[in-house]
């Protein structure tokens, strides 16, 4: 790690999979093998396996987090969860505006800026995920997409100690194709020079990418400039893929 680099963070989006005895068992494997990493590792499980993996983590070094949240504390909003309710069950993070989401429920950047506020205000590190579709990149638009979404997802509360971007293009989201690492690079530290215009604290920001990491390749991006972690999706549900990958961090 260079000098004043964040600690890095791996972290596991385990979507709509799982059920209560594979949530324990993948919850205790990763504990089992979270010991002397230089990352902090991160699982993030469905609503319903979120008490069950606090119970099997227990009070080792592993966080967890939700998938989602809404922006309102709490209220008539059936089918919803809380940052507060998060919170409650032990989560220090939350994923916020992934593309599944986005493309899913059609959030917008404003709805994912007001939930990232709701989980700052309940004590949560949101982890704020864009990227361009395939589409946009062969535009021409990678940048001006991630620009957009960037400026428009983060709140003004958002500080690099509490807030966490995810670069994941969604053309590279569980597809097996990753970027070049000079596109990698490229979109990491023009993200870092975006969030310099607006916090003083920019360097201090994780920068994860995510989008297809896997053991085979988590080495090459985890040691890129500006990377500071990663979003893992499918290699997150094998612990023996996911420490994998977390032990490549530099
Ligand atoms: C994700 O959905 O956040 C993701 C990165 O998925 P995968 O690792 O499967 O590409």
């Amino acid at each position: 790690m260079t000098h004043g680099k964040p600690r890095p963070l791996i972290a596991g989006n385990w979507k709509m999979n799982g059920l209560r005895a594979d949530g324990v068992a993948l919850a205790e494997a990763i504990r089992a093998g979270s010991e002397g990493l230089t990352a902090e590792l991160l699982v993030c499980p469905p609503a319903t396996l979120i008490a069950l993996a606090a119970d099997a983590l227990g009070h080792g070094g592993v966080a967890l987090g939700g998938q989602d949240c809404h922006p309102a504390p709490n209220g008539a909003h059936t089918g919803d969860v809380s940052a507060a309710m998060l919170a409650d069950l032990g989560c220090r993070y939350v994923i916020l505006g992934h593309s599944e989401r986005r493309v899913d429920h059609g959030e917008t950047d404003e709805l994912v800026r007001s939930k990232a506020a709701a989980a700052l205000a309940a004590g949560l590190v949101p982890i704020i995920c864009l990227g361009e579709t395939e589409a946009e990149r062969d535009r021409g638009e990678a940048l001006a997409v991630v620009s957009r979404q960037l400026a428009g997802s983060l709140p003004a509360g958002a500080s690099g100690a509490g807030t966490v971007i995810a670069y994941e293009p969604v053309w590279a989201i569980g597809t097996g194709r990753t970027p070049s690492a000079a596109d990698v690079e490229g979109v990491h530290g023009h993200l870092r020079a975006e969030l310099a215009r607006r916090f003083a604290d920019a360097a201090s920001f994780r920068l994860l990418y995510g989008g297809s990491v896997k053991p085979g390749n988590a080495r090459e991006i985890l040691a890129l400039r500006d990377v500071d972690g990663a979003l893992i999706g499918g290699a997150s549900l094998k612990a023996a893929d996911f420490l994998a990958i977390a032990r490549a961090c530099p």
